[in-house]
């Protein structure tokens, strides 16, 4: 039989109308949540996203508006900038949208950022949060959303193998981090695989929880995976396809076909991971603003 997929389209937007639902009751008293996206230079996929990040603000009722900076731009002057944003109380969530011009320092940059406003979890001070089981910062949103994809599936995690292939600050590492805690919906054994991982079916084999963040297409086959396993796809890598209009489609790392018909569950790419990373940034942005409000 094949594998249950996993809807991160309707999951996502059943987070987008709870998140609604808090901004109306967070509007009643006052408050307006705002994210303040900062996008340097002109990389048109960072355009697209930061456009598709403004565009689900708006949609939950938030208020957004994108700072725009020539690819000149200097450290001192985006510092400055943040400075400001940190200390404007009407900017609940600040994010600037990698990759970066080479005169700027992503590391600089996500330590300038207040972390009571780092809605993307990446400060040092969220990041060690994460480690320690300190619920009370913010989490990264990709790993959030996939977590919020177990829970939305009803898998028992607890004592489970998880497997996480990849290891990104962005997801590889906070998703193990999240998936080891002593809490729901994880407490899952963890293992991180990597580019040196040796003889990687090895583990894959042995996961129950399967989660590959890599950006390789067809890296997982079906002899990699565990029968009955939930096997969650960050990978997101644009291909080659004569049948479609545009000529492209996106794949994941998986092979999702042949995957299906041994897995127990599977995200699709699109429609999986995908349309979670923003509902949980919509999430993390509503919660800055409730934790201000109630300061
Ligand atoms: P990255 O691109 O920074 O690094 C890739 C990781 O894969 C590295 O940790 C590397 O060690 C590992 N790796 C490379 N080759 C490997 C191999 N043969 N075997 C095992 N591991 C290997 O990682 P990233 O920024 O986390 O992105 C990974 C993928 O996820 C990309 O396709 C990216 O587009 C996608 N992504 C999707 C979302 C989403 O919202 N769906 C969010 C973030 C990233």
């Amino acid at each position: 039989m094949p594998a249950e997929l996993i809807d991160g389209t309707a999951i996502a937007a059943r987070i987008r109308g709870e998140v609604s639902a808090e901004v109306a009751t967070l509007k009643a008293s006052g408050v307006v949540p705002r994210l303040t996206v900062v996008l340097i230079g002109d990389d048109p996929a960072s355009a697209v996203y930061v456009a598709g990040k403004g565009r689900a603000c708006v949609e939950v009722g938030m208020d957004e508006n994108t700072i725009r900076l020539p690819a000149s731009t200097s450290q001192h002057e985006l510092m400055e900038l943040l400075d400001c944003l940190n200390a404007d109380p009407a900017v609940h969530g600040i994010l600037v949208q990698s990759p970066f011009p080479k005169q700027i320092d992503p590391g600089a940059v996500i330590r300038r950022i207040d972390p009571s406003k780092d809605v993307d979890g990446f400060h040092p001070v969220n990041v060690g949060k994460l480690l320690a089981g300190d619920r009370d910062g913010f989490v990264p949103c990709t790993p959030a959303g996939i977590q919020e994809l177990l829970r939305a599936s009803n898998v028992a995690t607890h004592g489970l193998h998880c497997v996480v292939v990849g290891r990104s600050n962005i997801v590889g590492k906070p998703m193990a981090a999240l998936m080891v805690q002593d809490g729901p919906t994880a407490n899952c054994t963890v293992t991180i695989c990597h580019r040196y991982t040796r003889n990687l079916a090895s583990f894959t084999r042995s996961a129950d929880i399967l989660i590959t963040a890599v950006g390789r297409p067809g890296l997982i086959t079906a002899e990699m995976v565990k029968p009955g396993a939930a096997v969650l796809d960050v990978g997101i890598t644009r291909i080659p396809d004569a049948t479609r209009k545009s000529g492209t489609r996106l794949v994941g790392d998986v092979d999702f076909e042949a995957v299906r018909e041994v897995a127990g569950l599977i995200t699709p790419v699109p429609g999986g991971v995908g349309p979670m990373t923003i509902a949980m940034l919509l999430r993390n942005t509503v919660r800055a603003a409730q934790r201000l409000a109630a300061a």
